[in-house]
């Protein structure tokens, strides 16, 4: 399904699409817990009786200007990751975006909002047993302070990440470090939401009248409009990220990992937010 926002088109690619609960990722929004929303969110981002969260690991294929650019590439074939489902996948991604018109020797930027395992993986690819970029005509933005910390820090406990998506493309002399005001084209822009991650950047679209936010993991589920105060297990700094999730209403919110129709316009009730969907 296309997104559009003024003339920004959004393409989501989906790599893993399989309801988890709510232990996997938000110990909060249990059946229990999430009952009183269940008027909003059955039944695009919940099963039935909020049982379990409707959550997709997907790449954005954004045209702006002229310009192919992906945000975030999802877990990536090949990858020995500690996560059984993540573990050397062997999906049709990259057939899937040259059939949406995005082959990859034609991609401009590849953009990422941050550099957790579910984000960076296609940004390289196996070729006789080495990581070689998978985008190799584009350009990678990458926020520095973001950066910085997981080439300090590595993600061990879920695999060699930056060792085999993000060295291999730094080392190709591919990635701009930029600073998280940066702005990717007249369209778009990176703006600091940090707490998951402490680089964490979202994506700012602006065109003709209309605004939007790719929102990257500021916000795994659309239940966390309701509650801010609901932390994933992966957020780093907790009040940080709590802070970061307090939003306009009205705006259009692309999420990252929000099933689909994955952009929907965020409205007040009350003190929170809910979705218009
Ligand atoms: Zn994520």
């Amino acid at each position: 399904m296309g997104i559009k926002i003024g003339d920004v088109s959004i393409t989501p690619i989906i790599e893993i699409d399989y309801p988890v609960p709510a232990s996997f990722l938000l110990p909060d929004a249990t059946p229990e817990n999430l009952a009183p929303d269940l008027d909003w969110l059955e039944p695009h981002f919940v099963t039935p009786g909020g049982e379990r969260l409707k959550m997709i690991i997907q790449a954005f294929l954004v045209e702006s200007r002229g310009l192919k650019i992906v945000v975030d590439t999802c877990v990536g074939n090949d990858k020995k990751r500690a996560l059984p489902a993540w573990n050397e996948l062997d999906g049709p991604f990259l057939q899937e975006i040259r059939d949406a018109g995005f082959p990859r020797e034609q991609v401009d930027l590849v953009v990422c909002t941050h550099l957790h395992i579910d984000h960076v993986g296609w940004n390289t690819m196996k070729v006789d047993g080495e990581w070689v970029p998978t985008f190799p005509n584009a350009r990678y933005v990458m926020a520095r302070p973001e950066f910085e910390y997981w080439r300090d820090e590595g993600e061990a406990n879920w695999g060699d990440v930056f060792g085999d998506s993000v060295a291999p493309v730094f080392e190709a002399g591919l990635v701009d470090l930029v600073d998280c005001n940066h702005q990717i084209n007249p369209e778009l822009q990176f703006f600091p939401t940090p707490g998951h991650t402490p680089g964490h950047c979202s994506i700012a679209v602006s065109s003709g009248s209309e605004e939007g936010v790719i929102s990257g993991d500021v916000m795994h589920h659309p239940c966390q409009c309701a509650h801010p105060e609901w932390c994933s297990i992966a957020d780093i700094d907790r009040e940080a990220a709590i802070a970061a999730r307090r939003s306009d209403s009205g705006i259009t919110v692309v999420g990252t990992h929000w099933a689909s129709p994955t952009a929907v316009q965020i409205i007040a009730h009350g003190d929170v937010w809910r979705t218009a969907v």
